[in-house]
C-alpha cells in the first residue's frame, strides 16, 4: 500500500458522452507507437457491451479469500477493435464518405443503444473509465516479472517497462482489462494518471477537459478535498465493482437524475425511475441505496434552504477547484531524491524501452 492515495471522482449525473476526455487522452498518449487501438480513457453506455467487449465478464480481479481469479487477455480485433482510417482523399472526386476497411467491432460500437422501450421505459448512462490506480492492484499481483509497482507518494500504478517482459498476465489479473499490451513493443501499458502533469499541480488531461465538470482529482487524505467530503464525509462516490476485490480508487456518484417512465397512454408513472436500482446496485453495491437517498435529501435542502455543502461541491461553480494538487508536495518528494525538477518517477522514465528519457512533453491547456 502507498502512503498517501490519489483518486479522481466522477459524477454520473453531469457525464454527457462527448468524449472529449477520450481524445484529450488519446492525442496526449495513445495515438501513436503501437498504441493505437488503446484506450486508457474510454466512455462507454451503460448497458451495453463496453470496451474491450464484455469486460465484466473476463474474469481477473480477487475472491473473497484473496485468491486472484484467472481472467481472459482480451482479443485485439474481435474484443478491442482495430482503429480504422478514412477516404478523405477521395471526397473531392465525388466519393462518398466511408472507411477504409470493412469494421467489425471498435469502442462504443452500440453507444446511446441502452435498453428497455422507447418512450415509455427506455434508458442508458455513460461510464467514464479509466484505470482505477487499485489498492490492491489485480494486474500488479499477476505479473510474475514484478514490474507493475505503485507509487508511495501518490498510489500512481505504472509499468517498469525494462522489466515487463510482455507475458500479458497483468491482463488477465486486471478485472477491469484497464492495461493494454502493445504489439510494437511488446510489453504492456496503461494509463499513468498523467503523472508528469500532476506533478507540476496540473489535473490529469481527461479531468482538464472534461466538458461536463464531471471529474474531481485530490488525495483521499485531504480532508478539506471535494473527493475526501464526497467520498469519506457524504459516502455518495463508490467505486464501480469493488466485488473484484482490487480497492480502486476511481469513485462514482451514481445518476439520480433519470427521467421517470411513461405508460402506455404516455402519461408519467409518479415515482417511478427509468434506471432498475438492481443495476447500480450492481455496479456499485449495496452502498448505492444509501449514496442515493443521501444525493436525494441534499438537493431537497438546497431546495428549501439554499444551503448544502454536498451541492454546492456536485456544481462545481470553478472547474479549478474540482482539482487539489500539489506541486510543492511532488517538489520537496524530487528534493530528496536529489532532482531538482518532478518527474520524479525515475523507474518509469529511465526505462530503456521507453521511447526517451524525455517523452514526456507536458501539455499546459488553458
Ligand atoms: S484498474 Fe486494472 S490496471 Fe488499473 S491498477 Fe487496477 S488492476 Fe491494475
Ligand atoms: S469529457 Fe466529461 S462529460 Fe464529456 S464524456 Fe468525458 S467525462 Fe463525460
Amino acid at each position: 500500500m502507498s502512503k498517501r492515495q490519489l483518486a479522481m471522482v466522477m459524477d454520473l449525473n453531469k457525464c454527457i458522452g462527448c468524449q472529449t476526455c477520450t481524445v484529450a487522452c488519446k492525442t496526449q498518449w495513445t495515438n501513436r507507437n503501437g498504441r493505437e487501438y488503446m484506450y486508457w480513457n474510454n466512455v462507454e453506455t451503460y448497458p451495453g457491451t463496453g470496451y474491450p467487449k464484455n469486460w465484466m465478464e473476463l474474469g481477473g480481479g480477487f475472491d473473497a479469500a484473496g485468491d486472484l481469479q484467472a481472467g481472459v487477455v482480451p482479443n485485439i480485433e474481435a474484443d478491442y477493435g482495430v482503429p480504422w482510417d478514412y477516404n478523405h482523399d477521395e471526397l473531392q472526386f465525388g466519393e462518398q464518405l466511408k472507411p477504409n476497411v470493412d469494421p467489425t467491432w471498435g469502442p462504443n460500437w452500440d453507444e446511446d443503444e441502452g435498453t428497455g422501450n422507447f418512450p415509455s421505459d427506455n434508458y442508458f448512462f455513460y461510464i467514464p473509465r479509466i484505470c482505477n490506480h487499485c489498492t490492491n492492484p489485480g494486474c500488479l499481483s499477476a505479473c510474475p516479472r514484478d514490474a507493475i509497482f505503485k507509487r508511495d507518494q501518490d498510489g500512481v500504478v505504472l509499468v517498469d517497462l525494462d522489466r515487463c517482459q510482455g507475458y500479458r498476465y497483468c491482463i488477465a489479473g486486471c478485472p477491469y482489462k484497464k492495461i493494454y499490451f502493445n504489439p510494437k513493443i511488446s510489453k504492456s501499458e496503461k494509463c499513468i494518471l498523467c503523472f508528469p502533469r500532476v506533478e507540476k499541480g496540473l489535473p490529469p488531461a481527461c479531468a482538464q477537459q472534461c466538458v461536463g465538470r464531471i471529474r474531481f482529482v485530490g488525495f483521499l487524505d485531504d480532508e478539506e478535498g471535494q473527493v475526501y467530503k464526497l467520498v469519506h464525509k457524504y459516502k455518495v462516490a463508490l467505486p464501480l465493482r469493488s466485488d473484484y476485490g482490487t480497492q480502486p480508487n476511481v469513485y462514482y456518484v451514481p445518476p439520480t437524475e433519470a427521467p421517470p417512465k411513461f405508460d402506455a397512454e404516455g402519461r408519467v408513472i409518479e415515482g417511478s425511475n427509468r434506471v432498475p436500482i438492481e443495476e447500480l446496485e450492481k455496479l456499485f453495491g449495496k452502498e448505492v441505496h444509501q449514496a442515493m437517498k443521501t444525493l436525494r435529501e441534499e438537493k431537497e435542502k438546497r431546495k428549501k434552504t439554499g444551503e448544502s455543502e454536498l451541492m454546492d461541491i456536485l456544481i462545481a461553480y470553478q472547474h479549478s477547484e474540482m482539482f487539489r494538487l500539489d506541486q510543492d508536495y511532488y517538489q520537496s518528494i524530487a528534493k530528496k531524491q536529489g532532482l531538482s525538477l518532478a518527474p520524479i518517477d525515475n523507474r518509469y522514465m529511465q526505462g530503456k524501452n521507453t521511447e526517451n528519457k524525455y517523452k514526456f512533453k507536458v501539455v499546459e491547456y488553458e
